[in-house]
């Protein structure tokens, strides 16, 4: 796609599939329309890292995994400011296409039951992905925004703040996918509702926990590391 390899895993289709299955209750084909919306919006999140990428003498290879997914070695980028770029260009494309998507088109509007469930997933997954995805989250894009700023201002110690910031994030949206996914009070949803949570999220962001929690303990055998690329690579 635009020159660059694209590979979609198994995993891909199986994590989509969960994701959209109750859609299967308004029909079968409603299942199918959203994992295609799904992949187009993750394609576009990646494609927007993956051509800056590309623009910066990289090659990079697009491979859909269970949770999105590109591989490529943005620490093979000297420049800090180019790895910023990089990383910020996935959430940019997608938002954009999200903007352009909102503007042309009406929810509601268009002649066919199909379009506007298109539409619907379209709208949500553009928004909610990447807004997610900016949390300063490790391994995340957000999360690998704050690793540069971090790194920046105290290269001895960055790390270990990206981590502890990464965990924080990642244990309040692990927490609050649980409450929502147990019926959470009037009070609890007034605050907090606007935020998106499910069982699913929960699992994914406990994940993120438990890997930031291992990575912040293999951190004190590798203190004064003070080059600019993390450790454990990308
Ligand atoms: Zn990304």
């Amino acid at each position: 796609m635009f020159g660059i390899p694209v590979c979609v895993q198994p995993w891909f289709w199986l994590t989509a599939a969960i994701l959209s299955w109750s859609a299967v209750d308004i029909g079968f084909e409603y299942l199918l329309i959203s994992v295609a919306c799904i992949l187009v919006s993750i394609l576009a999140h990646e494609l927007g890292h993956a051509l800056t990428a590309r623009w910066f003498g990289l090659r990079p290879m697009i491979v859909l995994h269970a949770f999105g997914g590109l591989a490529l070695d943005v620490g093979g980028l000297r420049e800090r400011w180019k790895r910023l770029c990089v990383t910020l260009a996935g959430p940019a494309a997608g938002l954009g296409l999200w903007l352009l998507l909102s503007f042309i088109f009406t929810p509601g509007l268009a002649p066919i039951q199909q379009w506007n469930y298109a539409l619907w997933v379209l709208l949500f997954v553009n928004l909610y992905w990447n807004l997610l995805n900016l949390l300063p989250i490790y391994p995340l894009d957000g999360g690998q925004i704050s690793a540069e700023l971090f790194t920046w201002a105290d290269p001895y110690h960055g790390l270990r703040r990206t981590l502890q910031v990464s965990l924080v994030f990642a244990g309040f949206m692990a927490i609050h996918g649980l409450i929502l996914s147990k019926g959470a009070s009037p009070a609890y949803r007034s605050w907090f509702g606007w935020i998106p949570g499910s069982t699913f999220s929960a699992i994914l962001f406990g994940l993120l926990v438990l890997q930031n929690y291992q990575m912040l303990q293999q951190l004190p055998a590798r203190r004064g590391y003070d080059n600019d690329r993390l450790p454990w690579g990308r």
